[in-house]
């Protein structure tokens, strides 16, 4: 449904301002403080200052803004997708801005003369829209973002999306890499990171298993002490189960940490409608994994030009867009014939056409009943 409510739209919609200039590093200036969600904390002399910090050009006074959920719904997903170096994480912010608004390293504070508020014409229009009231604004804060945040947000997306991918799958191989049960079955670990990675990781002595630094491993624990309903409602040795339960888990702290607010507003009709406000752009991309894993809105990675496609709409078997149907297509006659001549596994045709083993096994069980 879309709603036109002209200038109002900008209010009751939530943007994000994206500076025409875009951002640079700044590895130079000497921040005095902290802001940490919002509240200032000082520095002292001889604390480490994460550097280097993504700031806006300084000739920036012209933003862009642009609606996150309306314009990129599978933003999430591009955001995990960004390479974590300076480079990458520069060209994502020049096209969808920062993370956050209030958080990071205070620069300077720049006095704003006004911010115009909106003028409301006629008692009609006044309905349409009961939120947020514009407020006049006298200081900007300029805050960098440290390079080491971006990073560690991305990794942390591309971890939950890498699980979910495989979890749709179900890709029982690579989760049992990820999810690891104690002898006892007591409990179990959840190791997420690079598959190569986790499997180095995972040849450790089982007492070495937490120094997942050297690895760049994020590592969770889950036990009878910690998570006693989860222990309930898990079997020891279960995979899929465990996998799940971190995802939701992972997601839930996001959401808790940068939340959404619930808003009302009237439609065309004055009928109330439910509206989500996120905190910043990286709430917003979280409750748009939120959306998607709660089935709200659902995305495939194509398994030839491997770009994510909305599949909302279309059949749940669907694997690949039409103009990628030839490729796909030669992929997996040429990895069929490979197979039954013992040239190449299972595995390898799974991972060369982009689809699961099972996907694979159910195609061979389909040629032999065709001979
Ligand atoms: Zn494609």
């Amino acid at each position: 449904m879309q709603y036109d409510f002209g200038e109002f739209r900008d209010l009751a919609f939530f943007s994000w301002q994206v500076p025409v200039y875009g951002f640079k590093w700044d590895d130079e200036s000497v921040p005095p403080k902290r802001i940490v969600h919002g509240i200032e904390e000082k520095i002292s002399q001889k604390e480490y200052v994460s550097s280097p910090l993504l700031v806006e050009n300084p000739e920036t006074i012209i933003e862009m803004s642009y609606f996150p959920f309306e314009d990129c719904p599978t933003l999430f997903l591009q955001f995990a997708d960004t390479e974590t170096t300076l480079d990458g994480i520069i060209a994502f912010a020049n096209k969808f801005g920062k993370l956050w608004t209030n958080h990071g390293f205070l620069l300077n504070v720049e006095e704003i003369i006004f911010m115009p508020s909106v003028e409301i014409s006629s008692k009609e229009e006044q309905y349409k829209l009961i939120f947020p009231t514009s407020k006049e604004k006298k200081y900007s804060y300029i805050i960098g973002e440290p390079f080491s945040y971006w990073a560690t947000e991305i990794k942390l997306m591309k971890n939950a999306t890498r699980l979910w991918g495989w979890l749709q799958n179900e890709e029982v191989g690579k989760l049992s890499q990820v999810i690891n049960w104690y002898d006892n079955g007591g409990g179990f670990n959840v190791a997420l990171g690079e598959l190569d990675n986790i499997k180095l990781f995972r040849k450790l002595p089982k007492e070495e298993q937490r120094f997942c630094f050297d690895y760049d491993i994020s590592f969770r624990d889950y036990n009878r002490t910690n998570s006693k309903h989860i222990m309930e409602s898990t079997k020891p040795g279960e995979i899929l189960l465990p996998a799940r339960i971190a995802l939701i888990d992972i997601i839930n702290k996001k959401l808790e940490q940068s939340p959404v607010h619930h808003r009302i507003l009237l439609d065309e009709k004055n009928e109330p409608k439910q509206y989500v406000v996120p905190d910043n752009l990286l709430s917003a991309m979280w409750f748009q994994f939120y959306q998607s894993l709660t089935g709200e809105k659902k995305y495939k990675r194509c398994a030839v030009c491997q770009l994510w496609e909305n599949v909302t709409e279309k059949r749940t078997d669907w694997l690949y867009h039409n103009s990628c149907g030839n490729t796909f297509r030669v992929r997996k006659s040429r990895g069929i014939r490979d197979i039954l001549k013992n040239k190449k596994s299972i595995e390898e045709v799974a991972s060369h056409c982009g689809v699961s083993p099972k996907l694979v096994r159910e195609w061979l069980e389909l040629e032999k009943k065709g001979d």
